[in-house]
């Protein structure tokens, strides 16, 4: 519960600023085009647009964070029209860097390609045809999860929202 505060209290000293930082990480990047490639035929023109054309350019975060009590291994964003003017890339993939190089940590090939697999299922590149002109440019977008929920939602309710392909549903 918090306490009522008095206009003359002073106010409590802010938390440590944030230990997180990034590095341009360039070995990412012929890693998610592997990926990429490598499963494409996952990445339909339908969900994904001409993916194949985006240009992904990795970083690494670190330390570990967590975000609801869960590590975060990584994510995705899109580059902006004006982070653009700097960065000549249309997404950025951030590794979280202990799981990619560290020792004991580090995964598996296939745990790697799990990762990005995964960022790389958040990003749509879809064609937009400039009616006046016929301009094709290409807009980054970032897509949610297919699903989300709880399992203990899961193992009372089933899948009520109809989110899950049959073979998880049954
Ligand atoms: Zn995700």
């Amino acid at each position: 519960m918090k306490e009522p505060r008095s206009p003359k209290t002073p106010k409590k000293q802010k938390a440590a600023k944030s230990e997180i930082k990034y590095e341009r990480a360039p070995e990412l990047d012929p890693f998610i085009d592997k990926v990429r490639t490598k499963y494409l035929q996952h990445f339909t023109p339908e969900q994904h647009g001409s993916i194949e054309k985006a240009k992904f350019v990795g970083i690494f975060r670190f330390p570990e964070k967590s975000r609801g009590g869960k590590t975060v291994f990584g994510s995705a964003r899109k580059v902006s029209d004006k982070e653009r003017i700097f960065v000549d890339a249309d997404f950025i993939i951030e590794v979280w860097k202990d799981f990619w190089t560290n020792g004991s940590t580090t995964p598996e090939e296939k745990e790697k390609e799990a990762l990005i697999f995964h960022e790389l299922k958040h990003c749509v590149y879809k064609e937009k045809v400039d009616k006046k002109t016929g301009n094709i440019t290409y807009m980054p977008k970032l897509v949610p999860h297919d699903f989300e929920g709880f399992i203990k939602e899961y193992e009372l309710f089933g899948d009520w929202t109809g989110d899950l392909p049959e073979a998880f549903s049954k």
